[in-house]
């Protein structure tokens, strides 16, 4: 399948054009397994997939792939929306790469006006960026590089379609860093319209590795498909052949669970089982069901009521899936991780460390999980205001819990917010090269930790390979999520059901859902599509490119690249090592009837550590049989 490449080197500001039509790449991982050299990862790719730029919804994200500092393995991250506005500059594949150390940083921008594809790179120091900085971080970088370049995308008094990647501060400091990107229309930011690749670091890898803190880009290109796809008439002939119905009808059910957003359909799905004070699945069901009251009181109602539907800038979606309250956005994973996972139960709380955290350019994901953690440690007294360099004021007891202690824990991890995106502190430095690090030098600098606790075993983490390597589990209290995450994990590339199995079962559901969700990676669909899209892609892909692609398969043995990948980087998946994601582990068998075939409740009770490391052993097993069998 052929694409239009775009090969950058920041470093000595060059670029080359060409077209790329290799066996086997259909979509932005294809291509990104094969270019990038897993012991001399000297390149990224940032693309968008075969479907971008056309009527069809669900296809114009954007995906980010490549070696994350962060799991120290191969990782895709993406945004949505942002892929519509690459295929107006008619490149499909971004392929960034740096030949020699540079101080300074760089933005491209890149350009096609009339078929006319052009790319400047706009240099910034580092004095200047953090004077950037200053005032909102990310989203005055995005202000900046749009007073610079607004008027450029334009013809005459019309507007060319464009977009800007930017990273933030975090991004340059810490492992953590997110690609962040707002809607613009006409020239102006649309307030709130906020888009965010935060998995995995790959904004870090972006400003640190290829010193680029920024991309624009825009056009006027029309992509050209065999079938016309900007031609609703044409669409909704296909779906009405394949779903016998029109297109929106179809599309509109498919993805009704997403309708409300996120963050409402996910609390309440979830109800009191959501995850609490740092994963604590030891609080009482009674205390469980007095906090779940309070969030439904202070987060849950207050959001409902003033809530403003969005989409993430998918041109054609008919299911505006973002929502924003008193002009902040909120999504399930990072408002709990840094709400009521840190403690935080109150909505005006939320959204201050929410907004600090996109400020900031961090994944809220990951720093939530992150700041739980560390209030734990302080609640314990296993940190001092002087280790911690701030006050440390925090109420993190659910029992004694009542809403003024939201905002203490609010205005604590503001402070240390800051003071990891910027890398205030010692400790602070420490917390910005990851969890798993942070916890192995505490515990060296603490002769292993204090008054016979240490300070991993307060951690929830995915651990990849023998060193460092970890990420933040995705906000659910299912086996799934942290016994088999997927071959990039952190993600949703695995069952995360409310259901219970036993070990060989969850391994091979997971591989079956991994598949899929890479399939969506790859060919930068949203995920919230897929009960239309898995049902029938095969098929639109006929219709339109008259290619028959068995995508199953076709992913299945892309897993199968990437596990090769991660084992030439030794960054492969590693049993559970914390006291508390074995206990999450445990707790959940406990509290499931977990199998018929073996009872597991009785293996935990007599094995502990040993029984959760057998599920695990068990579950991999069966995963890594399905997608390498
Ligand atoms: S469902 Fe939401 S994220 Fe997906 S394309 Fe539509 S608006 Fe974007």
């Amino acid at each position: 399948m052929e694409k239009t490449l775009l090969e950058l080197d920041a470093s000595e500001k060059r670029f080359e054009v060409r077209t790329v039509d290799e066996e086997g790449v259909i979509g932005v991982v294809d291509y990104a397994v094969r270019v990038i050299d897993p012991l001399r990862p000297d390149c990224m790719l940032i693309g968008t997939g075969p479907f971008a730029g056309s009527k069809l919804p669900g296809v114009n994200r954007l995906t980010v792939a490549g070696v994350s500092p962060l799991t120290e393995a191969f990782h895709v991250s993406s945004v949505g929306g942002a892929g519509y506005f690459l295929s107006k500059t008619g490149v499909d594949f971004l392929l960034i790469k740096r030949r020699v150390e540079v101080d300074g940083f760089v933005v491209p921008v890149i350009k096609n006006v009339d078929d006319s594809l052009s790319v400047e790179f706009y240099d910034i120091s580092e004095d200047e960026l953090m004077d950037i900085y200053q005032e909102k971080g990310v989203f005055s970088l995005q202000a900046h590089l749009l007073e610079r370049y607004g008027d450029e995308f334009k013809v005459g008094d019309e507007h060319l379609l464009m977009r800007i990647l930017a990273v933030g501060p975090g991004a340059l400091t810490t492992k953590m860093g997110a690609i962040v990107t707002t809607l613009i229309r006409k020239g102006k930011f649309l307030p709130n319209a906020d888009g965010l690749a935060g998995r995995g670091g790959m904004g870090s890898l972006l400003a640190q590795t290829f010193r680029i803190v920024g991309i624009v880009y825009g056009g006027n290109y029309e992509r050209k498909f065999p079938v016309d796809l900007s031609d609703k008439g044409a669409l909704n002939g296909i779906f009405q052949r394949l779903f016998n119905d029109g297109m929106v009808a179809v599309v509109k059910d498919a993805t009704k669970k997403y309708k409300k957003g996120t963050l409402l359909s996910n609390y309440e799905n979830s109800g009191s089982d959501l995850p609490m004070f740092n994963f604590n699945y030891r609080i009482s069901s009674e205390d469980r069901e007095r906090l779940y009251k309070l969030l439904v009181d202070n987060l849950l109602k207050p959001f409902s009521e003033n809530v403003v539907h969005r989409t993430c800038g998918e041109p054609n979606c008919p299911t505006p899936c973002k929502k924003v309250n008193d002009k902040v956005k909120l999504d399930y994973e990072p408002t709990n991780a840094l709400g009521p996972n840190s403690g935080i139960f109150v909505l005006e709380d939320v959204q201050k460390v929410a907004k600090k955290a996109d400020i900031c350019g961090i994944d809220g994901i990951e720093l939530g999980n992150m700041t739980a953690t560390v209030i734990e440690w302080v609640q314990r007294g296993m940190l001092g205001e002087e280790e911690l360099g701030m006050n440390a004021t925090v109420s993190f007891d659910p029992h004694r819990y009542t809403l003024d202690d939201s905002k203490k824990n609010m205005q604590f991890c503001l402070k240390l917010i800051e003071d990891i995106a910027y890398g205030n502190t010692e400790f602070a430095k420490r917390l910005g090269r990851g969890i798993r690090a942070a916890c192995k030098e505490l515990d060296r600098v603490h002769e292993g930790g204090r008054d016979g606790a240490k300070f991993c075993d307060f951690a929830y983490y995915t651990p990849v390979g023998r060193e460092n390597g970890c990420i933040a589990p995705i906000r659910y209290r299912v086996p799934g999520a942290i016994v088999v995450p997927g071959v990039v994990p952190g993600k949703f590339h695995t069952d995360y059901s409310y259901t219970e199995y036993i070990p060989e079962e969850l391994g091979k559901i997971s591989a079956e859902r991994s598949i899929w969700e890479m399939s969506a990676e790859n060919l930068v669909f949203c995920r919230f599509h897929r009960k239309w899209y898995e049902k029938e892609i095969e098929s639109v892909f006929k219709e339109v490119f008259g290619m028959n692609v068995n995508l199953y398969e076709h992913h299945r043995k892309l897993l199968r690249k990437i596990i090769e990948f991660n084992e030439r980087l030794k960054a492969t998946p590693m049993p559970l090592e914390t006291r508390l994601s074995k206990d999450a582990i445990k707790t959940y068998i406990m509290e499931h009837n977990v199998g018929d075939a073996e009872n597991w409740i009785e293996k935990v009770e007599r094995g502990g550590d040993r029984a959760v490391e057998e599920y695990w052993k068990r579950a991999q097993k069966s995963f890594n049989d399905l997608i390498t069998g």
